[in-house]
């Protein structure tokens, strides 16, 4: 028998096409991973996971501290990666490696304490013959899906955390923006000579969903349509997730306010990094007798901004738009508010060059009718809204559906205090921004739609671990115990009395004033 053998066509992997946001020409083009491959690294992880779990705390930081020392050296190539595939000036790029740094030392100085044993105490003396252990174990597989805004560090740098818990990490970066993320990994891999417990998955949405699949918890950071995907699907599964999700954080203004520095502070909050911050300030609400004053400077401060590409020496404020797709969504909601009855007082309109660029914006006449308003615009978009006092500024900046973060100013701190706390938010800073999101001392996580769980604190790391109750004898055991079988009326009413000694208060202990205990009194 004779057989005829065609030849073959070599299996050539669908490429992912990167772009420069600043003028829209290819960057790079990656392979991109396939779905039956996300389940061959995730394997691959599984079998390195024991040995990294082993090392303990310490052995472990040792290889982090080794990246955030890479990080250092090659800092240089890294800040010009992360620039050229976000279209980020300097300044944005430089926040991102530096938060990456302050990840690893904030977690090796905490995980020692976060992840070691606990023994509790009994509070039932009938156990005090067992010492009781609290243990945390890792989720072997961790899956971490990220955005494009700060693509390297709300991806790789959220994988820190877990790397330090023992688990393997396999990173799913944006398709927009993946190129210093796997450069990372690249190094972690080969530069470092880690183990082998971090691997990245280059390609579009299916890929992600393909990750939720295969890992035992997976911590995602993008929108809440495809955060409420993610979840729905790890439902399936029954699969831990934390979500980090969109926001539109209100910023509100006192009449008693510092009226310079506000404006300041809402001109930085609203349009660093392009307004492309999950926590950046997306509407502004302002008290009456202020108002005109405040929005004079913020216009003046507006105009003075400096936009284009500036390499590796600080030259402007704002670069050009990560995504193309966004820009999309802010003009939608800059028309739709003129068309409503908004003034544009400056910008409102995309830049005709290559690439992705929107003028920043000033909106006033805005209300709650209005997109801009409700819906999270992510761009240079500042819109100031006129309020009656505080009262109203409250009500206003709690009508949303999500709660990431707010800024509060007022000239008395205490006052401002009072009203952060009426703010339906993860995190409020009062007189300031940021403040919140760059202490990686305390939770950062949404309210609402904005999410669930959180990145910083304690929890950055333990929710990365399963908690396991062990319990061992102190002393010598017997054959039985005397709860065990067989039942007696002998054990009854030992119990029975043993149980309302521990339970009862006064003189229900004593089985005295039953009518009380009857009637409830
Ligand atoms: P996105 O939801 O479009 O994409 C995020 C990631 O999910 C990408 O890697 C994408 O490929 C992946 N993905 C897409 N479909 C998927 C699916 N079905 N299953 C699994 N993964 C899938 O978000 P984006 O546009 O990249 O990022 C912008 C959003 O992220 C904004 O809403 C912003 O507010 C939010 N964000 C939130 C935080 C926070 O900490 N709360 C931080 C940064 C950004």
């Amino acid at each position: 028998m004779s057989t005829r053998t065609t030849p073959r066509k070599p299996v050539t992997a669908p490429v992912l096409q990167v772009h420069r946001p600043a003028d829209g020409t290819v960057l790079a083009e990656l392979p991109m991973t396939t779905a039956a491959q996300v389940h061959e690294k995730v394997e691959a992880l599984r079998v390195a996971q024991p040995a990294w779990e082993a090392l303990g705390v310490a052995g472990r930081a040792r290889h982090l501290e080794n990246l955030r020392d890479w990080l250092l050296d090659n800092q240089e190539r890294m800040l010009g990666l992360m620039q050229a595939e976000a279209g980020k000036p300097r300044a944005d790029a430089m926040i991102e490696l530096g938060w990456m740094g302050d990840i690893v030392n904030t977690m090796a100085a905490g995980s020692p304490k976060w992840l070691a044993d606990r023994h509790v105490r009994p509070h039932l003396p009938l156990l005090a013959t067992r010492r009781f252990t609290v243990v945390r174990r890792p989720f072997p597989v961790v899956g971490v899906i990220g955005p494009w805004n700060f693509p390297t560090v709300l991806c790789a740098g959220d994988g820190i955390p877990a790397l330090f818990a023992g688990a393997v990490v396999l990173l799913k970066p944006s398709e927009i923006t993946p190129l210093a993320c796997a450069e990372v990994v690249r190094a972690w891999r080969e530069d470092i000579g880690a183990p082998p417990v971090l691997d990245v998955a280059i390609g579009l949405g299916e890929v992600g969903a393909a990750l939720v699949d295969a890992v035992d918890f997976v911590h995602f950071t993008g929108s809440v349509r495809t955060g409420m995907l993610v979840a729905e699907r790890a439902a399936k599964t029954v699969t831990p997730v934390s979500l980090e999700l969109g926001g539109k954080d209100p910023f509100v203004v006192l009449r008693d306010s510092n009226i310079a520095r506000a404006a300041n502070c809402a001109v930085f909050s609203g349009l660093a990094n392009n307004g492309q911050v999950c926590v950046s300030t997306e509407r502004i609400y302002v008290e009456a007798p202020i108002y005109d004053e405040f929005v004079a400077r913020v216009v003046a401060n507006v105009r003075a901004l400096r936009r284009g590409t500036d390499g590796p020496h600080i030259g402007v404020e704002l670069g050009a738009m990560t995504s193309a797709a966004q820009i999309g969504i802010v003009e939608d909601h800059v028309r739709e508010a003129i068309s409503k009855g908004a003034r544009v007082l400056t910008g409102g309109s995309r830049v005709e060059r290559a690439g992705n660029w929107f003028e920043p914006t000033v909106l006033v006449d805005v209300d709650h009718s209005m997109k801009v308003m409700v819906e999270e615009t992510f761009g240079p978009v500042l819109p100031i809204m006129k309020v009656a006092d505080a009262e109203e500024a409250i009500r206003l900046a709690n009508d949303s559906e999500f709660g990431l973060s707010a800024t509060v100013f007022s000239g008395d701190v205490k006052r401002g205090e009072q009203v952060a706390r009426r703010i339906e938010a993860g995190s409020v800073n009062v007189n300031d921004y940021g403040s919140t999101t760059t202490c990686l001392d305390v939770p950062m996580g949404g309210w609402k739609k904005s999410g669930i769980g959180s990145r910083a604190g304690s929890t950055a790391v333990t929710k990365y671990t399963r908690t396991q109750a062990i319990a061992s004898p102190r002393v010598p055991t017997l054959d039985t115990e005397a709860w065990w079988f067989p039942y007696s009326p002998l054990k009854q009413g030992v119990v029975e009395w043993g149980l309302r000694l521990l339970n009862a208060r006064g003189l229900r202990r004593l089985g005295l004033r039953r009518d009380l205990a009857v009637d409830g009194r």
